[in-house]
């Protein structure tokens, strides 16, 4: 298909100093949890963004010395010739599908805790960082850097970005963002030096200045030269000069870059969540930096759609359109667009999943795209997919996240697909999650799914169709998958953390019955011990309808584990204002119909709060019976010429949708692969 001429502008290619990116897709630089020692890893998910169109596809942030040390979270380094090779893989790469490669050479001062390198933090004036996550704060104080120290730092870039020039990237970064050291030097709280450093903006921005130029010097006319920049808070100072510090950090920066990379100051705003933000959400912030430059600039927004992409470039916001999240969901959104396919593109659902992997350590999971970070490991492409050549039938019971996607995986393999749905809409439990407050883009995953099965002619959808062990014995389909999900319990929590008895009794309900469409008698207490989103949508999704909404936790805050996804501070917000009262630290010990009894989970201490009815968000089982009746009748699955029974996402194990759809993904491709079921993925090794 041809592409859309208003889409024509995005494709136009953009000079950035001696370089030019061959259109405006820009992959800016963001974590993946692939350090230095998953060369292979890192290479081909970024060579993969490159394959899709991206024009320019930058690494994530690596450190320029010891002394800038993120561990246990995973970084990548710069620090000698081993970090040049590795880094040397994903340029090489990146550049056989016609990209640039672009590095965002970064140091984490006060920010980082160097719990590796064991080196004391560096920092303007001493300041320690206010960390974001409790759960990544450290006990050791950064130290004053003192004139020597910013010779040493202003060294190390140059040596690093020397480094960089040799490791093949076209664009090198001086990061003064998120609360990292250059950063640190632009805010008067965390920078109360009076040297030349100290005081003025003049004197805050020294620094970036020297760092921007040693860069030059070290990398001459072979690469650009960029600045990373968060401008949230400087935005919102006024200026001396300027209507803000931001503007006045602009200007007096404006030719000392080849390229202005423009973003918020802390993960939540920069990377925020779509249950609470929406696209395009850095523009008032950002919109001014094109006035005060003649160099190009970057910015991102989760950007999905090519009508809303082409206007920051037609009204003078953005010159490249970065993104992140929308590359890792669906890293061939720049080529769907150039071919007339925009329908296709697997659009982020703003989940922040991918940001979750990062907080653990590993590399990057998608809930969208099952094979992010798969793609050298399991060797899986984003768009290709072996095909079979057995040409057999495939039933898929099931019509939930896991199964959608194992089912148009199987489709894509050339298998005949059916795929049977007990409900008259598919979507399984996000039939009823994308209708809370502020999910509906997570009903994306479904949407996408649907609307690639619908294009396919191997595939027979059935809705309303509940199946039974007979059904799946009669129909003949060589392969079966299992995908029909889990169910929430009514299961407690006990005194001792450990699994609880049932709660009983009259107005106990699960999330299912909310979803069936029960609306508990108010006041309502919602007992959460899942601790991820649903517990706090629901309470706010019922402070809406019912009224007097209580929320009561095991865990120190609301929906605890979102501090993993960034919305954690958003839930409390949220439930604030929808007016649900928080109960923290505090099991329900009993429910009579009339009030719950809370119990400290520390001291025991009891208290009583008066509700007509309890929603238990706990434990899930797998709604797994169909599976263990075609089990338990081996001799006529195997007479029906069914060869081999699967099952896949949650009636496996619950879990998160990203869990789901990887688990369905994986059944897929692994289908008569000759993969034995939990075979080793292929492990990397230094460069
Ligand atoms: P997952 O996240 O693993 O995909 P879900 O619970 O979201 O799980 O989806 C499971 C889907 O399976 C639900 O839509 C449910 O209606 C459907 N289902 C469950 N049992 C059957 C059955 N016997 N026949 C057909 N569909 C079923
Ligand atoms: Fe988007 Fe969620 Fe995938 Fe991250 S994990 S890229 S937020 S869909």
């Amino acid at each position: 298909m041809a592409r859309n001429p208003r889409y024509d502008v995005l494709f136009e290619p953009v000079r950035i100093g001696p370089v030019t990116a061959p259109n405006r897709f820009y992959q800016v630089p963001h974590a993946s949890g692939m350090t230095n020692a998953l060369p292979h890893v890192r290479a081909r998910f970024r060579a993969v963004k490159a394959e899709g169109g991206w024009g320019v596809v930058c690494t994530g942030a690596a450190s320029i010395h010891p002394s800038s040390d993120d561990s246990p979270l995973p970084f990548a380094s710069l620090w000698d010739d081993d970090d040049v090779r590795a880094h040397a893989l994903m340029t090489e790469a990146v550049h056989a599908h016609g990209a640039l490669a672009g590095i965002e050479l970064w140091h984490g001062g006060a920010c980082t805790l160097n719990r590796s390198s064991r080196l004391p933090p560096l920092s303007p004036s001493g300041m320690p960082w206010l960390s974001t996550h409790l759960g990544f704060m450290g006990n050791l104080k950064p130290r004053r850097m003192d004139a020597a120290d910013i010779r040493e730092l202003i060294d190390w870039q140059r040596a690093a970005a020397r480094r960089a020039r040799a490791a093949g990237f076209d664009i090198v970064y001086v990061y003064a963002g998120m609360g990292y050291l250059p950063y640190e030097f632009l805010l008067p709280e965390y920078n109360r030096r009076t040297d030349a450093y100290g005081g003025s903006i003049e004197n805050r921005v020294r620094l970036v200045r020297e760092l921007l130029e040693a860069t030059r010097e070290a990398v001459g006319e072979r690469c650009a030269v960029a600045l990373r920049i968060s401008l949230e808070e400087l935005r919102v100072r006024p200026g001396r000069n300027a209507e803000s510090e931001a503007h006045e950090v602009v200007a007096l920066l404006s030719d000392a870059t080849d390229l202005w990379d423009v973003k918020m100051d802390s993960s939540p705003t920069d990377c925020a969540p779509s249950r609470f933000t929406a696209e395009g959400s850095h523009e008032p912030v950002i919109e001014f930096v094109k006035k005060l430059t003649t160099k190009p600039v970057v910015g991102v927004g989760r950007f999905t759609s090519p009508d809303a992409m082409a206007s920051q470039v037609r009204r003078g916001v953005l010159d490249l359109v970065g993104g992140a999240r929308p590359s890792i969901a669906d890293p061939f959104l720049p080529r769907k667009i150039d071919e007339g396919r925009e329908h296709e593109i697997r659009e982020c659902i703003g989940c922040n999943v991918c940001i979750s992997s990062w907080h653990d350590g590993v590399p990057v999971r998608c809930t969208q795209n099952p094979t992010a970070g798969e793609e050298w490991r399991r060797d899986w492409h984003p768009e290709h997919v072996a095909r079979t050549a057995d040409e057999s039938a495939v039933l898929i019971v099931g019509g939930g996240p896991a199964g959608l996607e194992c089912a148009l995986t199987l489709a894509r393999r050339g298998y005949a697909v059916t795929l049977a749905e007990a409900q008259a809409e598919f979507g399984g439990r996000l039939r009823f999650e994308s209708r809370l407050p502020g999910l509906a883009t997570w009903r994306r995953v479904i949407d996408w799914r649907l609307g690639r099965l619908r294009e396919l002619d191997n595939v027979t959808l059935l809705p309303g169709n509940a199946l039974d062990p007979q059904d799946v014995l009669a129909a003949g389909h060589a392969h079966v998958v299992i995908a029909t999900g889990a169910r929430w319990t009514r299961l407690g929590y006990a005194a001792n953390e450990f699994p609880g008895e049932e709660i009983t009794g009259a107005r106990v309900y699960t999330p299912d019955d909310v979803a069936a469409g029960v609306v508990p008698e108010g006041p309502v207490l919602v007992f959460d011990f899942d601790n991820y989103y649903l517990g706090g949508a629901i309470a706010e999704a019922l402070a809406a309808t019912v009224g007097e909404v209580s929320y009561a936790t095991t865990a120190g805050s609301a929906s605890a584990w979102t501090f993993m996804t960034n919305e954690q501070p958003l839930v409390h917000r949220a439930l604030a204002r929808a007016g649900v009262s928080i109960h923290t630290l505090v099991r329900v010990a009993r429910f009579d119909g009339e009030a719950a009894t809370l119990a400290d989970v520390f001291t025991g201490a009891e208290r009583t709060l008066p509700c007509r009815s309890l929603v238990v968000v706990g434990v899930r089982e797998p709604r797994d019976a169909l599976y263990r009746a075609l089990e338990e009748r081996g001799a006529e699955v195997a007479a029906a010429g069914i060869s081999s029974l699967l099952r896949a996402g949650d009636v496996l194990a619950p879990g998160a949708i990203v869990h789901a759809v990887y688990g369905g993904h994986r059944a897929a491709r692994e289908l008569r692969a000759g993969a034995l079921p939990d075979a080793p993925y292929r492990r990397d090794f230094p460069a």
